[in-house]
């Protein structure tokens, strides 16, 4: 049987699988940690500005049965907040198991606590194999490395205030390796404003029970609390430094911002927490995850792999990259458009059918794209792609590919001949 290797389980890793299992293929996926979705299981937020077309676009795609989840799953739908509408909070205590359920209906084979450290070259432009920290080697006919862009461990140390204990917890299931690099390709990292490497994550985990009553109450039945701080405790030069371009608003600086996402998301990247406990309503407040999110957070976009708009990566056949590791992508949605993708591609490629590039009159498409012309230019390190906000969200509206009516997102999708193209199988697509 055919097969492909998934390397990293987080939101891109599992989208690949999808695809690739959807397509008939043999699929195993390979996970450091103990859990599926990696980053995913802090965030939650979808559905915000132009992720809600993204995600409709995908939809119509038919990469419907991850958003089929997430949406299920909202604790809160339709929230606008500071800079942001439309949202949905998806519950991330719950998200985790139900993907894992929905891998296993689908016949993939999870494979956790199984950290890939080096590959087998077959010739420049294959990969014949990938070798395991316990030395096994797993042979397959493609391989989508979906490792994301976070610790290791040193990274935190050297770029952020120290290993903030997040929770993909190097320390435990040891350091994330670049697959790309082991490859022979060369990855790029991220540069903060001030020019040193990476960025902050931009929020935190507060456990609810932590709160005043009367702060849960509110935050439970909006979905979202705005709680202004005192003037001490502002300090806009945190915005700079964060991953998040969406978030780097004055209400972000002003304001302690919660969501809920089961827990009380925190928009900022860490809070020193004798502060914290000085605002009213915080006075017994707790993180979650970081661990440690009153000194700091992980930091992010330390190996970005170069790719095509098919999700190769650069100079290799049969070797696909998706989410964080494929740009600087922020975003569970950005996460699942580029792993659906790669994970499509690859089927593609093993199948013998077309790849797929998306089109740049869907917005999932002329992000690809977009994001990758951006590499070109000088300040290419600085930047961040999320159909949430910042420089892409604003170009999304300046072309008019920002669109909130469902029906008119598939319009759109039909009008390219694509709906439904990934449940159709690949070979078929010459
Ligand atoms: C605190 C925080 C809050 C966020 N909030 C939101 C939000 O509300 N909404 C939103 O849309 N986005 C949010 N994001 C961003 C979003 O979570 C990420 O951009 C996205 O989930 C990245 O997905 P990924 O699959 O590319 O990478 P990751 O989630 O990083 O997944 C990579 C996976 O690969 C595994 N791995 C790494 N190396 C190896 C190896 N060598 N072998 C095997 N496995 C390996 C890792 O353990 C991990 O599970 C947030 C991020 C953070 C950190």
């Amino acid at each position: 049987m055919q097969r492909i290797v998934v390397i990293g389980g987080g939101w891109s890793g599992v989208a690949a699988a999808v695809r690739a299992a959807a397509a008939g293929l043999e699929v195993i996926l390979c996970e450091k940690t103990d859990l599926l979705l990696g980053l995913g299981n802090v965030g939650g937020i979808m559905r915000n500005n132009g992720r809600f077309t993204a995600t409709e676009e995908n939809i119509a795609l038919g990469a419907d049965e991850l958003f089929e989840i997430t949406d299920r799953l909202a604790t809160h739908r339709n929230v606008d907040f500071p800079g942001h509408e439309h949202a949905a909070f998806y519950d991330v205590a719950l998200v985790e198991p139900e993907v894992r359920r929905l891998l296993k209906r689908l016949g993939v084979e999870l494979r956790f606590m199984t950290r890939i450290t080096d590959v087998r070259k077959e010739g420049e432009k294959r990969l014949a194999a990938v070798i395991t920290a316990d030395g096994e080697e797993l042979e397959a006919d493609a391989f989508v490395e979906t490792t994301g862009s976070s610790g290791p461990m040193g990274n935190c140390l050297r770029y952020g205030n120290g290993c903030s204990m997040c929770v993909l917890r190097c320390p435990a299931f040891g350091p994330r390796v670049s697959i790309a690099e082991r490859a022979g390709l060369t990855d790029i990292m991220a540069c903060k404003a001030n020019g040193t490497r990476g960025a902050f994550s931009g929020s935190c985990k507060l456990d609810k029970r932590t709160l005043s009553r009367k702060l849960r109450r509110k935050l439970e039945k909006d979905g979202v609390a705005v709680v202004p701080l005192p003037e001490r405790l502002i300090n806009r030069e945190k915005l700079a430094r964060k991953v998040c371009r969406q978030y780097a608003l004055d209400p972000y600086a002003e304001n302690l911002i919660l969501i809920d996402t089961g827990y009380a998301k925190l928009m900022t990247s860490y809070f020193n927490l004798e502060d914290l406990r000085q605002v009213e309503g915080f006075e017994n407040a707790r993180f979650i995850d970081p661990y440690a999110g009153g000194k700091g957070n992980s930091v992010r976009y330390m190996a970005v792999g170069l790719r095509d708009d098919y999700m190769r990566a650069r100079g290799f056949e049969n070797f696909f990259l998706g989410g964080e590791k494929s740009g600087f992508f922020i975003g569970h949605t950005e996460a699942i458009t580029t792993g659906s993708l790669a994970g499509y591609n690859a089927a593609a490629q093993v199948l013998g059918g077309a790849l797929l590039r998306l089109p740049e009159s869907l917005a999932t498409g002329d992000l690809l794209a977009f994001a990758n012309a951006a590499l070109e230019e000088e300040n290419a390190l600085d930047r961040r792609f999320t159909f949430a906000g910042g420089e892409y969200f604003a170009r999304m509206k300046e072309r008019g590919l920002y669109l909130t009516d469902p029906r008119l997102i598939r319009k759109r999708v039909e009008a390219e001949g694509l709906c439904d193209v990934y449940k159709r199988p690949p070979d078929v697509i010459k």
